[in-house]
C-alpha cells in the first residue's frame, strides 16, 4: 500500500521591499513554493516579524527602503531573542553593503535585478534548511568572549563569500600567540581573558577598515578572512603593538600565517595553508610572519604524495636500513665500538628520500610507528646475523619516535624482538630525542624506567635542542648523551663552541654517563673531542651511513685490524 505523504504547509516568507515591481517580481519566483507576505518599508517589516514570530521560515530584506532601512531591521532583529532566530537575506545591488550586512547578522545575499529565478529560489531553499537545521544544534554564533564568529558560522559564512562574491580576493589569515598557555599559568585566566578580548577588538577595528570576517577558535587561535592587504607586517605590527601596551612584562608574542588568494581553494583548505604557515613561524621570535608561497605548496604535494606511497612502499620493501659506525676515540687507534640504524627509502620514482622529509611527516600523523617498527625488527635481525657469522656482536642503537613512546605495546614488542633474536638487551640501544623527553615528562620517563630496568640502554638523542634544565637532567634516566651536531660543526673556528662542548662533557660526567658526538667530519673536531675526554663519535669522518653489505665490509676490515693487533 502506497502512503500519501502527509500535506505539509507552505512555509511562510516576508518580502520586504518599498518598490513594488520589485515585490511583485520575487512575489512570482516564489509564490508557487511558499506563502509570501509583504512589507513596504523597515517599521512594517517588524510589526510583521513579531506578528509571525513563531511561525516564519524567511525574510528577504531591502537594505535602502524609507522610514526604516534594512541595516536597522537587522539592527533590532540582533537584539531581539525571538526574531534573531529568523533568518535573513538581504537584497542589494551594492556589493560593498552585503557584506556589512552580513556581519550584522544577515544569512545571506541576492542582487538585484533579480534575474535568475532558480538561483534565487536554491538560495531560500537552501538558507531555510540551514537555520532550521540550526536551531536545532542551536550553536552559539559568536564567542563571548571576543564576538568574534564562531568557528562553524565562520566557515560557513567564509564560504557563502567564497562561493557568491568571484569578484572579492580574500586572504586567510591566521593569528596565534606564542605559549599561550604560559601567559595564563603566570598571570591568571582574567590576565588572559583580557589578552584574547584585547586581540579580538583590534580584530573588528581592522575589519572596520577593509572588509572580512573573524573567528576565534581553541583558545588563542584568530582566523581572519579579510580582502587582500598589500603587506601583512603591519598589520601583525599593530597587534603586537597592543600586546605590549597591555603589558610590557607580560612577554606577549603574536605569530601570524597568510595563505594568498587562489581562486581554486576553498576557504577551509586556504585556512589548512595558513595555519601550516603559522606553525612555521611558531617560537620564531625574529620572523613571527610567515606567507604561504610556492616551497610550501609543493612540500604540501611532496607530503601528500609521501602519505599515500607509505603502504605499497613497506609492501614493495622500497625501505632499507642503512648502518653509520660509532668508535671509541679513548683508545689509540679508535676502535669500532657500535653502529646506530638509520631508515632510507628508495622510491621508485622520487629516487632516495632522506629521513629528514619523511620523519617528520610521519610523526606527525602516527604512520611513524609502521616505520620504525620495521628497522627496529631489521636492525634486531642484523645484529643476530652478524653474531652468527663473525662471532661477535656488534650493538646498534635504533631511533625511538616520540609517538613510540606512548605505544602501550612498545616495552613488549621491545622485549620479544630482543627475545626472537637471542639478543641481549643492551646489543639494542634506543636513541630518543631530548624534546621527547621534555614533552610530557612523567609517561615519558616512566616507559624510559621500565625499559631500563628490562637491560635496555638510552641514548638522548641530539642534546643541547631542547630545553632540558640541568635539575631535570639529573634525575631524567638516560645512560649516553648524543650531542646535538650544530655543537661540532664549528668547534675548530668558534671558541664559543668549544666552551659549550666542553660544558657538556662535564655535564656527562657529572651525571655519570658517556658521550657520542654525532657529525664529526674533520681530524680537527676528532682532535678536539679526545682532548675533551668524549668517549665516542660518529660522522663522516669515520664514515657516512651504509648499506647493509657495505657495512659488513667496514666490519671485516675492522676485525682484520684487531687480529693483526692482537699478533
Ligand atoms: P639523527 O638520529 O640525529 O641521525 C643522525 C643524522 O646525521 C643522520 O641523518 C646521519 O646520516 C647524519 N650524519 C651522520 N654523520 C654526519 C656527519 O658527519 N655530517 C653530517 N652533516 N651529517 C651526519 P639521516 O640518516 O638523514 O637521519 C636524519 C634524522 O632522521 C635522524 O637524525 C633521525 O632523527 C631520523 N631518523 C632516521 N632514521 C630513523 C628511524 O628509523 N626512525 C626514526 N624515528 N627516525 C629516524
Ligand atoms: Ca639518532
Ligand atoms: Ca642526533
Amino acid at each position: 500500500m502506497i502512503q500519501s505523504k502527509q500535506m505539509q504547509r507552505p512555509k511562510l516568507v516576508l518580502v520586504v521591499d518599498d518598490h513594488e515591481i520589485n515585490r511583485d517580481s520575487l512575489g512570482v519566483i516564489l509564490e508557487d513554493d511558499y506563502e509570501v507576505i509583504y512589507a513596504e518599508n523597515g517599521k512594517e517589516a517588524l510589526e510583521e516579524m513579531r506578528a509571525h514570530a513563531t511561525g516564519l521560515s524567511l525574510v528577504l530584506l531591502d537594505l535602502m527602503m524609507p522610514v526604516m532601512n534594512g541595516f536597522e531591521v537587522l539592527e533590532h532583529v540582533r537584539q531581539d531573542e525571538q526574531l534573531k532566530a529568523i533568518p535573513v537575506i538581504v537584497l542589494t545591488a551594492d556589493k560593498s553593503a552585503e557584506l556589512q550586512a552580513l556581519q550584522m547578522g544577515a544569512a545571506d545575499f541576492i542582487t538585484k535585478p533579480f534575474d535568475m529565478p532558480e538561483v534565487i529560489l536554491a538560495r531560500v531553499g537552501r538558507i531555510i534548511e540551514l537555520s532550521e537545521g540550526r536551531q536545532l544544534i542551536s550553536a552559539a554564533e559568536h564567542d563571548k568572549l571576543t564576538m568574534l564568529y564562531s568557528r562553524n558560522f565562520f566557515f560557513e559564512y567564509a564560504n557563502r563569500l567564497y562561493n557568491y562574491h568571484n569578484d572579492m580576493i580574500l586572504d586567510a589569515v591566521v593569528l596565534n600567540i606564542e605559549q599561550f598557555h604560559t601567559i595564563n599559568a603566570l598571570n591568571g585566566r582574567d590576565f588572559g581573558d583580557d589578552v584574547l578580548r584585547l586581540i579580538g577588538n583590534e580584530i573588528r577595528a581592522f575589519l572596520g577598515e577593509t572588509q572580512g570576517i573573524a573567528s576565534r577558535f581553541e583558545a588563542d587561535s584568530f582566523e581572519i578572512y579579510c580582502l587582500h592587504q598589500a603587506e601583512y607586517r603591519s598589520l601583525l605590527k599593530r597587534f603586537q603593538e597592543k600586546m605590549d601596551g597591555l603589558s610590557p612584562n607580560a612577554n606577549i608574542h603574536l605569530r601570524m600565517g597568510v595563505a594568498p588568494f587562489h581562486e581554486e581553494v576553498e576557504p577551509v583548505f586556504l585556512f589548512d595553508r595558513a595555519r601550516a604557515a603559522c606553525n612555521m613561524a611558531r617560537g620564531d621570535y625574529q620572523n613571527p610572519l610567515m606567507i604561504y608561497d610556492e616551497d610550501m605548496r609543493l612540500r604540501e604535494m611532496l607530503d601528500r604524495r609521501l602519505l599515500n606511497d607509505l603502504r605499497p612502499a613497506v609492501e614493495g620493501r622500497q625501505f632499507q636500513v642503512y648502518y653509520q659506525p660509532k668508535y671509541n676515540i679513548q683508545v689509540d687507534p679508535p676502535r669500532l665500538s657500535s653502529a646506530e640504524a638509520l631508515i632510507r627509502w628508495k622510491h621508485p620514482e622520487l629516487g632516495m628520500i632522506s629521513p629528514g622529509d619523511f620523519i617528520p611527516l610521519f610523526e606527525g600523523n602516527g604512520l611513524i610507528g609502521v616505520v620504525d617498527s620495521f628497522v627496529w625488527e631489521e636492525a634486531a635481525r642484523q645484529i643476530a646475523n652478524w653474531k652468527s657469522r663473525f662471532g661477535f656482536t656488534l650493538p646498534v642503537s635504533v631511533n625511538l619516535s616520540r609517538s613510540d613512546v606512548f605505544d602501550p605495546t612498545l616495552v613488549d614488542r621491545l622485549v620479544q624482538l630482543v627475545e626472537d633474536n637471542g639478543l641481549s638487551y643492551k646489543d639494542l640501544k634506543l636513541e630518543l630525542t631530548e624534546s621527547a623527553y621534555t614533552d610530557n615528562a612523567r609517561q615519558v620517563l616512566d616507559v624510559i624506567d621500565r625499559l631500563r630496568r628490562k637491560g635496555f640502554e638510552i641514548e638522548m638523542d641530539d642534546f643541547g635542542s631542547g630545553y632540558s634544565s640541568l635539575n631535570m637532567l639529573s634525575d631524567m634516566p638516560l645512560d649516553v648523551l648524543k650531542m646535538d651536531m650544530k655543537f661540532i660543526r664549528n668547534i675548530e673556528q668558534s671558541e664559543t663552541d668549544r666552551r659549550l662542548v666542553s660544558l657538556i662533557l662535564d655535564i656527562a660526567r657529572y651525571l655519570e654517563v658517556s658521550v657520542v658526538a654525532e657529525g664529526v667530519e674533520t681530524e680537527g673536531q676528532l682532535a678536539i673531542l679526545r682532548e675533551g675526554k668524549c668517549d665516542l663519535v660518529q660522522g663522516y669522518y669515520f664514515s657516512r651511513p651504509l648499506p647493509a653489505a657495505d657495512f659488513e665490509k667496514l666490519l671485516e676490515r675492522e676485525l682484520e685490524k684487531e687480529r693483526n693487533r692482537s699478533i
